[in-house]
C-alpha cells in the first residue's frame, strides 16, 4: 500500500498526537485506560512477528555461512570480527548509558515491577538457559535466546547436509521474506499503536516522562561515534590505511545509510568502495553481504542504551549479571536484525523480554526512532566496511597503497 507520509514521520505524528491526547485526557475527565488497548494491540502484533521472523532469517543466514569447511578461514575470521566488534558495541552503549543515566529520576511503575526484578537469574543460569530443553516450548514461550541458539545450530546442520537440505533452506528463505512482508503490514498500525502507548503513558504519568528522550538521542550518537573512534579507526590504522582516506571513500554508502536508514540499501555501494580501497575481492564479496545481514554494531550500541534507559524509567535495577545478559542477547538480537528501517526497534523487544524490561518502553523511544536509526544504520555500514578490510588484511590480501591511489584519483575528479 502506498502512503504519502513516510512511516517514521507517521510514527512521530502518532507520538505527538499521543502526547497531546495524554495531556488533554485528564483535563477533560477522559479515562486514560481507554488508550491502553490501542497500544497493547501494537505490542501484541510486534510479539507475534518476532519469533517466526527470527527463526526464518537466522536459519537461512546460518545455513549460508555454515559451510565453514568450504569457506575456510575467511568465514571464521569474519565471524570472529563480527562477534567481537558487536559485543564491544553493546558494551559501549551500556557503559555510556550507565554513566549518563538518561532515564534516572523518573519512575513509571516501580512497585509493581520490583518483585520481578528480584528474581532475576544468576550468570551461570543465563548460560545454561541458552540451551533449550525443548525448542518448540521456547518458541511458544518466546524465549528468544533459546530460539536464536536453536535456529543457529539448525542452520549449520542444514548447510552440513548439503544438497538434501536445499528444499528446507529455500523454505526458510521464503518464510523470512514472508515475515518481512508481515512486519511491513504490522508496521502500518505502528503510528496508531505509538499514539495509544504514548497517550496512556503521558495521561498516567505526566509529560515529564518524555524529556529524557533528548538525552537518549545524545547518548546513542556519542556512543556510536565513540565506537567508530575506539574500534574502527585503530583497526583501519593497523591495516596500514589512513583513517581519513577510509572515511572519505566510505562516505557514499554511509550517506545512503544515514538518509535511507537501511543498510541493505547501502550494500552495493559499500562493496564497490571497499574493493576500491584495496580489500580483497573474494573476502569482501563474502563478508560485505554477510555483514549486511548479521553485523549490526550501531544497532547493538542502540540496544545497550535503550535497555538501560527504559529499565531506569521503570525503576528496574540492572545489576552486572543482567547487563551481561543484555550484551549477550544484544549481540544475538542485532545479528537477527534485518537491514531495513526500524528493524532494530522491533528487535530490541528481544532484549527487553530477556531481562524483564516492560515492552511498553518501546513506545517511548519509537517516536524518535528515525533519528536514532540514521545513526545506527551508518555505523552498521561502517562496521561492515571495516570488517572487509580487516579480514582481507588478516588473510594477507590487502593493498593499502591501492586504496590511497584510488582515493587520490577520486579527489582529482
Ligand atoms: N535500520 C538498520 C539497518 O538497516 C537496522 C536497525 O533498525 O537497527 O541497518
Amino acid at each position: 500500500m502506498k502512503t504519502r507520509i513516510s512511516l517514521p514521520l507517521q510514527m512521530a505524528i502518532g507520538m505527538l498526537l499521543g502526547i497531546l491526547a495524554g495531556i488533554a485526557a485528564p483535563a477533560v475527565g477522559f479515562d486514560p485506560a481507554w488508550f491502553k488497548p490501542i497500544g497493547q494491540l501494537f505490542i501484541n502484533l510486534i510479539r507475534m512477528v518476532v519469533v517466526p521472523l527470527v527463526i526464518a532469517t537466522i536459519i537461512a543466514g546460518a545455513a549460508s555461512v555454515g559451510d565453514v569447511s568450504k569457506l575456510g578461514r575467511v568465514a571464521s575470521k569474519t565471524l570472529i570480527y563480527y562477534f567481537a566488534t558487536t559485543a564491544i558495541a553493546v558494551t559501549i552503549g551500556l557503559i555510556l548509558a550507565n554513566l549518563v543515566a538518561p532515564g534516572e529520576g523518573l519512575n513509571l511503575a516501580k512497585d509493581g515491577l520490583q518483585a520481578k526484578a528480584a528474581s532475576s537469574p544468576k550468570l551461570v543460569d543465563v548460560f545454561l538457559n541458552i540451551v533449550p530443553l525443548n525448542p518448540v516450548d521456547s518458541m511458544s514461550k518466546g524465549n528468544m535466546l533459546q530460539v536464536i541458539f536453536f535456529a543457529m545450530l539448525f542452520g549449520f546442520g542444514l548447510s552440513a547436509v548439503g544438497e538434501r537440505g536445499k528444499t528446507v533452506l529455500s523454505f526458510f528463505d521464503g518464510c523470512g521474506e514472508v515475515m518481512i512482508k508481515v512486519t511491513n503490514i504490522v508496521m502500518i498500525y505502528a503510528p496508531i499503536g505509538v499514539f495509544g502507548l504514548i497517550a496512556f503513558t503521558v495521561a498516567s504519568h505526566g509529560l515529564a516522562v518524555l524529556l529524557p528522550l533528548v538525552k537518549v538521542i545524545g547518548v546513542v550518537y556519542v556512543a556510536c561515534i565513540f565506537h567508530v573512534l575506539i574500534c574502527y579507526i585503530p583497526l583501519i590504522r593497523v591495516c596500514g590505511l589512513s583513517p581519513a582516506t577510509f572515511l572519505r571513500m566510505i562516505s557514499a554508502p554511509v550517506m545512503i545509510a544515514f538518509t535511507t536508514c537501511s543498510s541493505a540499501a547501502a550494500l552495493s555501494t559499500n562493496l564497490i568502495q571497499v574493493q576500491k580501497l584495496g580489500a580483497s575481492k573474494p573476502v569482501s564479496s563474502f563478508s560485505i553481504p554477510l555483514g549486511n545481514t548479521i553485523n549490526m554494531d550501531g544497532t547493538a550500541v542502540y540496544m545497550g542504551v535503550v535497555a538501560v534507559f527504559v529499565a531506569e524509567l521503570y525503576g528496574i535495577p540492572l545489576p552486572l549479571d543482567k547487563q551481561f545478559e543484555v550484551i549477550l542477547v544484544g549481540v544475538l538480537a542485532s545479528i537477527g536484525t534485518v537491514g531495513v528501517p526500524g528493524a532494530g526497534l522491533l528487535m530490541s523487544t528481544i532484549v527487553f523480554t530477556q531481562v524483564g524490561i516492560p515492552l511498553e518502553g518501546i513506545a517511548i523511544v519509537a517516536g524518535i526512532d528515525r533519528i536514532l536509526d540514521m545513526c545506527r544504520t551508518s555505523v552498521n555500514v561502517l562496521g561492515d566496511a571495516t570488517g572487509a578490510i580487516v579480514v582481507s588484511r588478516w588473510e594477507g590480501d590487502f593493498d593499502p597503497a591501492k586504496g590511497a591511489l584510488f582515493a587520490e584519483e577520486e579527489e582529482k575528479r
